[in-house]
């Protein structure tokens, strides 16, 4: 199959669809300094220098992702360069198979499926440079969706940290042993209290144990140089 073949689809397809308009193959497209061909154009019937392309396709033979992937982007870039609304990649003669895009605002595509492609060009305006009022509006209630979206998690993340924090249980309080005579007081693993054999230990409060008794060298010191 040559890529005539579906040229010569798109431009049947194309004059049977929409036969308000016309249809032209082969259309120099100017981009800056450069310039390429656009397979297929349907067009208003008598186009003055400012006139609007309706719709551009793009036609391939082979349905090859990477064939199809640089006719996609050649589209776009076409359908940018000349302000078009509607694009066509025509891949093989058969409409059913074929991608559909709309450039809704501003060069903003959208893939549409080929019911709204024939249903815009038949209610068909051109695309504004300027993001038109209704774009406009599109576009800033989209922002602002986002932005309660985002309100609410970074909301929903706050409350739900300090419901956390206020949930969390108070750490416990240390506690510390004291002897029955000894004037200091010792964590539970003191080296000490194990060599002595110590039996009658006492479970207190750290800071009850700091009013009359002072740390142990030996484990106090352990403990402090091991948790700062
Ligand atoms: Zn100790």
């Amino acid at each position: 199959m040559k890529e005539a073949i579906v040229e010569q689809a798109v431009k049947t397809y194309f004059t049977d669809q929409f036969p308000q308009f016309s249809t032209s193959q082969q259309c120099e497209v100017q981009f800056g300094t450069r310039h390429g061909i656009a397979d297929v154009v349907l067009h208003q019937p008598i186009q003055d220098e400012k006139g609007y392309f309706v719709a551009i396709a793009e036609c391939k033979r082979l349905p090859l992702p990477i064939l199809r992937a640089q006719a996609r982007s050649q589209l776009k870039s076409y359908m940018s360069a000349t302000n078009t609304r509607y694009g066509v990649l025509a891949v093989g003669t058969d409409p059913r198979h074929w991608e559909f895009c709309e450039n809704r605002y501003n060069n903003w595509f959208a893939e549409i499926n080929r019911e709204d492609f024939e249903r815009g060009i038949e209610n068909w305006e051109p695309v504004s440079a300027e993001p038109p009022a209704i774009g406009g509006q599109a576009k800033h209630s989209t922002s602002h969706w986002w932005k309660r979206i985002a309100l609410f998690l970074g909301v929903l993340f706050i409350v739900s940290i300090s419901s956390l924090l206020l949930l969390w249980p108070d750490p416990p309080e240390p506690i510390v042993y004291i002897t029955r005579t000894g004037r200091k007081y010792h964590t539970y693993n003191c080296e000490f209290l194990r060599e002595y054999n110590v039996e009658n230990k006492f479970a207190i409060y750290l800071d009850e144990a700091e009013k009359n008794h002072d740390p142990c060298g030996i484990c106090y010191s352990y403990r402090t140089t091991k948790s700062r």
